[in-house]
């Protein structure tokens, strides 16, 4: 009986949990929270990421240790990495976990990726406005997620305002100003890469943020099929250069035609939440059997796939589940605004099938904004 360990213990421990059921694993959370909405499926250990009597009970109990959010503090995944087999590596992990990092990296590999620089400073900051201009965005190097700590500033006079939300940050968590693409659209690919060095990657997926939080995901994307050899390629080259086994994501910006790096994702990644049903082998069973040895499953799409996320508290399921390819996951959490409590998948043959889906969900839940870039690509 093998038992795989997961640090975090939210609805991508949850997806995991219930993907590798079948394979007939076990599994062991651990959290900070007693209530992690994956301890309703697998057996939790609770305690401070960094309190290492926890973490050693949670060794003890695990042949296997892998993440479902990457802010687990680096010495702590290293601590347990010399106990367990830790995968992806610590190494991996503390790259994606700094911004500054994996855009030097992406540099390294020639992946394009806006101009940045590394801002300890107030002077660094108006040397690095100058350099790289406005519009551009003010970031912490760790701990942000879904657009949080972040300052866009718009002319070099918001300069003392970015300094006043985000320079407290800077002795803590370091700063990092990246120039503003104007994008015509969000795409990222999902990959997997096995413990011999097999590589497979799902088709692009084209990605629509409210307030920083993805609030849809299309799949394939619909654009050049020539963008997705390129994403595939710059997904490949990145997860062999830091010796990456798992699933991860790559986040792109397209530009005119042109794919520019924003940031790595770690683990399994919301833009691949499709892949459950859209799949013939999902992001979360990939992840295991990557961080397992076991052999990978085809990435190959069955139609086209729409992921709509629910943030805050969930819909009415009905108008969902009496679609022919509706599916519906609730993640056991309690509504908080701006929480991810839940997403929905819609797959279909074509895409006339799969707009003419999103249209009868979107008017039933009145949600009509949330579908309607979707149905745009689709066109
Ligand atoms: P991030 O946390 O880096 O994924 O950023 C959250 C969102 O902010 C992204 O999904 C983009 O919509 C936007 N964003 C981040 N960085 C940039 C950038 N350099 N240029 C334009 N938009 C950006």
């Amino acid at each position: 009986m093998t038992t795989v360990g997961i640090l975090g213990g939210g609805q991508l421990a949850r997806m995991l949990a219930l993907s590798g059921a079948p394979l007939g694993l076990r599994f062991l959370v651990m959290d900070n929270v007693a209530d992690a909405c994956a301890g309703q499926f697998a057996p939790m250990v609770v305690g401070d990421y960094r309190d290492e009597a926890t973490l050693a009970e949670f060794a003890s109990r695990v042949d296997v240790a892998t993440f479902d959010f990457e802010n687990v503090p680096a010495e702590s995944a290293q601590w347990l990495s010399e106990r367990v087999p830790v995968f992806p590596n610590p190494g991996a992990l503390a790259t994606a976990q700094d911004r500054l990092a994996e855009k030097t990296l992406f540099r390294e590999l020639n992946i394009p990726v806006p101009p940045f620089a590394a801002i300890d400073t107030r002077e660094q900051l108006d040397a690095a406005l100058a350099e790289i201009g406005t519009p551009c965005i003010l970031k912490t190097r760790r701990l942000g997620y879904d657009g949080k700590g972040q300052f866009r500033i718009k002319t070099p006079a918001d300069a003392g305002a970015a300094w006043d939300a985000l320079g407290a940050q800077a002795s803590k968590v370091g700063l990092i100003l990246e120039g503003f693409v104007h994008f015509q659209r969000e795409l990222s690919v999902v990959a997997v890469r096995g413990r011999d060095g097999e590589f497979r990657a799902w088709p692009l997926t084209e990605n629509w943020h409210v307030d920083g939080v993805l609030s849809a995901s299309l799949a394939p994307a619909v654009v050049d099929s020539a963008l997705g050899e390129i994403a595939y390629d710059y997904a490949r080259r990145l997860a062999e250069s830091i010796d990456y086994v798992g699933v991860f994501a790559l986040e792109l910006f397209c530009r005119d035609g042109e794919l520019l790096a924003n940031e790595l994702a770690p683990r399994v990644h919301n833009s691949g939440h499709w892949t459950i049903e859209g799949s013939e082998t999902s992001q979360f069973q990939n992840h295991l059997r990557a961080v397992l040895g076991l052999p990978l499953g085809d990435t190959r799409m069955v139609g086209r796939a729409c992921m709509l996320n629910w943030i805050g508290e969930m819909p009415d399921a009905l108008p969902m589940l009496r679609e022919p390819g509706g599916h519906w996951h609730d993640y056991g959490k309690q509504p908080r605004e701006g929480r991810k409590v839940g997403h929905a998948t819609l797959r279909a043959d074509s895409a006339e099938a799969l707009s003419a889906s999103l249209e009868r969900v979107g008017e039933a839940l009145g949600r009509q904004a949330q579908v309607a870039p979707v149905i745009a690509a689709l066109r």
